[in-house]
């Protein structure tokens, strides 16, 4: 079986969901973690889970939102993960290629979603994109101030640099689609060198379809095709890459392990 660690299945219609869930059983994939994005979209996840056994939660302000409300402090994000399926913070980071909120906020969101997150004991999604170098300061940072926090880099698509320092801080790393795009290379030369004990899969759905849908709306039963390359590169079967990849994600993410 499969985990699709970070998907966004507040995308699709209450009518589609069971469709997309029934998909994904169909395809191995036997539970996903839909993500937070900002507090209000945040709030709105639990039921979800209720809904549907094989869903987990995190909540949390992504960067493109840090600017749209208050940030919420560490104590409320900290609550809101004692529902029983929310089993982290995030994602939350730094994104300074889209630039939709001032860096200086996006910092400021990042640290208070770390802090939740250090604070209630959670792992931590994090969305790094072109701000490597702030990213690995800033987890450094809050690693010496608050103590170590689990935490993955989720979608990754940054440099080796960024993976050595987030490997270093116990981290681990997260590969989606992207893995599969032929012009990927880089990236999955990267992929070959992550120790196998912090490796992740995830859609990110509806975005980022792994090739052969790429273009079309993500869905978490997708997960398997990065699966299937991200074992090729390792040596392993899928089989194996799919019992690894979900101890993996049981040991980040112990809530869903006495669930
Ligand atoms: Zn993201």
């Amino acid at each position: 079986m499969l985990i699709d660690s970070h998907c966004h299945l507040d995308y699709f219609t209450p009518l589609e969901l069971p469709l997309v869930l029934e998909r994904a059983h169909a395809a191995g994939v036997a539970e996903m973690v839909t993500i937070g994005t900002s507090m209000a979209q945040s709030a709105k996840l639990p039921p979800i889970t209720e809904a549907f056994p094989q869903v987990w939660c995190t909540v949390g302000v992504h960067p493109h939102h840090a600017a749209e409300a208050p940030i919420p402090s560490p104590e409320t994000l900290a609550d809101m993960t004692r529902h029983p399926r929310v089993i982290g913070i995030g994602e939350s980071g730094l994104d300074y290629f889209y630039d939709r909120s001032p860096r200086d906020v996006q910092a400021e969101n990042f640290r208070a979603n770390i802090r939740g997150a250090q604070l209630a004991g959670v792992p931590l999604a994090i969305h790094a994109r072109d701000a490597d170098d702030d990213i690995a300061m800033i987890l450094r940072e809050e690693t010496g101030r608050g103590g170590t926090f689990a935490f993955l880099l989720h979608c990754f698509s940054s440099t080796r640099a960024l993976a050595e320092a987030a490997l270093e801080l116990g981290g681990f790393i997260s590969f989606s689609g992207i893995l599969t795009f032929p012009r990927s290379s880089e990236l999955r030369e990267i992929a070959r060198d992550i120790p196998l004990d912090r490796l992740l899969v995830e859609t990110d759905a509806p975005y980022l379809a792994p090739v052969p849908f790429r273009g079309k709306r993500n869905e978490p039963g997708y997960v398997a095709h990065t699966a299937k390359v991200l074992a090729e590169l390792r040596g392993m079967t899928p089989e194996a890459l799919a019992s690894l990849t979900t101890a993996n994600f049981r040991r980040l993410f112990p809530k869903t392990a006495c669930g």
